[in-house]
């Protein structure tokens, strides 16, 4: 039976207006400050995990991680591309406030973060794997990471000590090295774990002990492969990030294999050469040849999805294996979402649901009760200042984000915010999509495209694919102008005004 912690203990512990002498006598003594491991995944959609819906995702231990703890439905990122929304994860900032607006941007090390504020109030800190934020981490005790993205094989590591290869698959390089960090951790205080991924992120490389997965299979496609465009502003046709034209020999797997080592070159070539010597000797053309790379896209993306998955299951085994999984809050998220094919698309970017929801998992055994499903509009600026209140650290400066906290007890609050905030400025390079703004409720989105002084707007109950834009319908227009004036809002309220 589901164990259900006393409100008063929950106060306790999300160290609210409440102090121990509050707590009557014969009742657990308060919890105390709970150690978290935080994995953070690159691109991973939240509709590529089967606690999530997913038909094809092999996610057997983060869906073990949703049945155990919270799952939000609606959690969205405020500008989905990797730098901006991981700084945004870090400060509980949107882009404009800590300044890294596009992948080009530099992190500003000064700045306010959730690791700073834990490591000052004691809690050991790590961070393994992706960073990208230019600049070298700042509030961790212990950090390594990859330089810029990173490889998939044989990756290099970037430490204060210097760079250094490592050999093997870096998912599961990142994982040994925070399993021995922990290892070698001082257990009697509590620690920060964050165990950030490089996979799924672009080329979708996967590791020797996935590649063998979804071989003679044929997944299900998107309704909304072959997409369009009709009644969306004319950027949704100009982008470049289509599964059709624009995914590289390499991104197919069709150039040159990526692994050295004989045993991960056997596995490569089991996986792709009788294929590849099929497409060769009868090439396709038209929404063939687009099935084709659709199949070998998602494949591949979900290839690296499951030996993420693998670790997530060595880290929870870690965790009960030593006592600990009681002590520990999890957290897995993504840093943005993914298109897998919807719209016609890969990658991310656009205020579409695919890209703007980002998979958001909290276990904390005793506090969080197993299997909870929560569809609360969260935000990524919500994340920081979640943590430094479980961890009991003081207020983030700057944040502008609202701690999760009161969501993850018995009674969630009577009210919550009823949108978020959405701003995308990367423009014209890598994919051409066009920068944009937007808000998004409950059931409904309004986004404004400035440079094509174009305006979208869905709603959501009745169109979940956003196909039908309905900013020009008169019988919606009334809606339209209450949603403009809420993004108006929003933009003040967040100070993002030009
Ligand atoms: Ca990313």
């Amino acid at each position: 039976m589901p164990y259900r912690a006393p409100v008063v203990l929950l106060l306790v512990a999300f160290g609210a207006a409440c102090h121990s002498a509050a707590v009557p006598q014969g009742e657990p003594a308060p919890r105390r400050r709970p150690n978290i491991v935080f994995v953070l995944a690159d691109d991973h959609a939240a509709h590529a995990i089967g606690a999530y819906g997913s038909r094809s995702a092999r996610t057997p231990s983060i869906d073990r991680l949703a049945a155990e703890g919270q799952r939000f439905t609606n959690a969205f990122c405020g500008n989905a591309i990797c730098a901006p929304a991981r700084a945004t994860l870090l400060t509980g900032r949107h882009s404009h406030a800590h300044g890294v607006v596009d992948n080009a941007a530099v992190f500003d090390p000064s700045l306010p973060t959730f690791p700073k504020a834990l490591q000052q109030a004691g809690y050991q800190t790590a961070l393994v794997g992706k960073w990208h934020l230019k600049s070298d981490p700042a509030g961790f005790g212990y950090w390594e990471v990859f330089p810029d993205q990173g490889q998939y094989y044989d990756p290099e590591l970037r430490s204060p000590a210097g760079t250094r290869k490592v050999e093997g698959y870096a998912s599961e390089v990142v994982t040994d090295l925070a399993l021995e960090w922990l290892e070698e951790r001082d257990p009697t205080q509590p620690f920060l774990l964050c165990l950030h991924h490089k996979a799924p992120h672009r080329s979708w490389e996967p590791g020797p002990k996935e590649l063998a997965l979804f071989r003679d299979e044929l997944l299900p496609e998107p309704e909304t492969l072959f997409d369009d465009y009709t009644t969306r502003s004319s950027g949704a046709a100009a982008q470049e990030m289509s599964v059709a034209r624009h995914l590289s020999d390499y991104d197919l797997k069709l150039g040159r294999p990526v692994p050295k080592r004989p045993a991960d070159l056997a596995e490569w070539r089991a996986t792709y050469d009788s294929e590849n010597a099929g497409l060769l000797a009868s090439p396709l053309e038209g929404a063939d040849r687009t099935r084709w790379n659709f199949q070998r896209y998602l494949k591949d993306y979900l290839r690296c999805v499951a030996g993420v998955d693998t670790s997530v299951g060595r880290v929870l085994e870690w965790l009960d294996s030593h006592g600990l999984a009681e002590d520990t809050l999890v957290i897995y998220a993504s840093d943005q979402g993914f298109f897998l094919g919807e719209h016609g698309w890969y990658d991310k970017r656009w205020m579409y649901e695919e890209a703007l929801r980002f998979p958001l998992i909290l276990r904390w055994p005793g506090v969080i009760e197993p299997g909870t499903v929560d569809g609360h509009l969260v935000s990524g600026i919500d994340l920081a200042p979640t943590l430094c209140e479980l961890a009991q650290a003081p207020a983030l400066p700057g944040t502008q984000g609202t701690s999760l906290a009161p969501l993850l007890g018995p009674t969630p609050p009577a009210t919550w915010r009823d949108a978020i905030y959405y701003r995308y400025f990367e423009y014209p390079e890598p994919h051409r999509v066009e920068p944009h703004f937007g808000v998004r409720t409950t059931s409904e989105k309004l986004i404004e495209f400035p440079r094509l002084s174009a305006t979208e707007f869905y709603d959501l109950a009745t169109d979940p694919h956003e196909l039908h834009n309905l900013a020009a319908s008169p019988e919606h227009s009334a809606r339209v102008a209450q949603l403009r004036q809420r993004l108006a809002e929003l933009r003040l309220q967040f100070d993002d005004v030009y």
